[in-house]
């Protein structure tokens, strides 16, 4: 057994990579269903002739779980094309497992990522999207997807689908406080970015992982991130010792939990994200995506 390993090098992961998940299967309507392994979740279109899912699950195992559970949906129809929500490789790292003849379409900063990337199993982009807006028919099925600029990962596209009055956007608002680290959003325009979404007309949020919600959930979502921000920034004032985990969950709770307490996961996860979010003060960001005008990384330096 020897599983593509995305950036895995010891053949102790097989076993990890392996390791085929049941699926939980939601029809939204009558051509769009959500599905998760229990963890992360994302959505899948009936096309015209062939479907387009979105992502691929982190795992060989879970990209296989995730085309059986397609197929069981949709019997006989074959993934034509497979839409990366952003880089990683826990959302898009597997469509070699997944649909290795599918078309794939990304994000232009997604692409130059996996391009010099090179993980095992995570296939390149076929068709690449540059820019903020992209409506596009793909296998017979009207797509607004859409990059308002860097909010987690690299080139992470939502998709708004007017039909179904129904947003999903991978790895950004979350109806709960389940952010452990953050790592790799955006900080500094990442709440910004997400509440313009509220412009749009949508009732139905598909987060990238954990459980739907509506309109009042997601500001909620931007609310507590906002407030984690803001509560770190008091931090410093208040000479917390913001490289130490105790004192900053402390510090979070104290301050937020009569706001976000009733978040699911508020306890367990605010300190760590409480220590990203320090360091995004302390440091300056996450290098150009963090800066006020985000739209120069990896600029023309990568041919694809
Ligand atoms: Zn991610």
């Amino acid at each position: 057994m020897s599983e593509n390993r995305g950036l895995f090098t010891t053949d102790k992961a097989q076993p990890y990579l392996a390791f085929e998940p049941e699926m939980a299967v939601q029809q939204l309507s009558e051509r769009l269903w959500t599905i998760s392994d229990g963890t992360c979740r994302s959505i899948f279109i009936k096309g015209r002739d062939g479907v387009i899912a979105f992502d691929t699950f982190g795992t060989p195992g879970r990209a296989r779980a995730y085309a059986r559970a397609v197929n069981d949906t949709l019997p006989g129809r074959e993934i034509g094309t497979v839409i990366y929500s952003h880089d990683h490789l826990d959302h898009a790292g597997f469509a070699a497992d997944l649909a290795p003849g599918a078309a794939i379409i990304a994000d232009e900063i997604c692409a130059k990522v996996i391009k010099l990337r090179a993980a095992e199993g995570q296939l390149q982009p076929t068709r690449v999207l540059s820019g903020s807006e992209h409506r596009i028919s793909v296998d017979g099925v009207d797509l607004a997807l859409l990059n308002p600029g860097p909010t987690h990962g690299s080139g992470n596209l939502a998709a708004w689908f007017a039909e179904e009055k129904l947003l999903f956007s991978s790895d950004t608002i979350l109806a709960n406080a389940r952010y452990g680290l953050l790592p790799d959003i955006h900080l500094a325009n990442f709440v910004r970015f997400m509440r313009g979404f509220l412009d749009l007309d949508w009732d139905t949020f598909v987060p990238g992982r954990y459980d739907l919600t509506d309109r009042a959930g997601f500001s909620h979502g931007c609310d507590y991130i906002e407030a984690v921000q803001d509560a770190c920034q008091q931090a410093f004032v208040e000479f917390v010792p913001i490289w130490a985990y105790e004192p900053m969950r402390g510090y979070l709770m104290n301050k937020l939990a009569d706001r976000f307490g009733d978040l699911d996961g508020f306890a367990e996860h605010v300190g760590l994200t409480a220590i990203r979010v320090v360091h995004h003060y302390l440091m300056g960001g996450w290098s150009l995506e963090d800066t006020p005008e985000p739209g120069y990384l990896l600029a023309d330096a990568v041919q694809l």
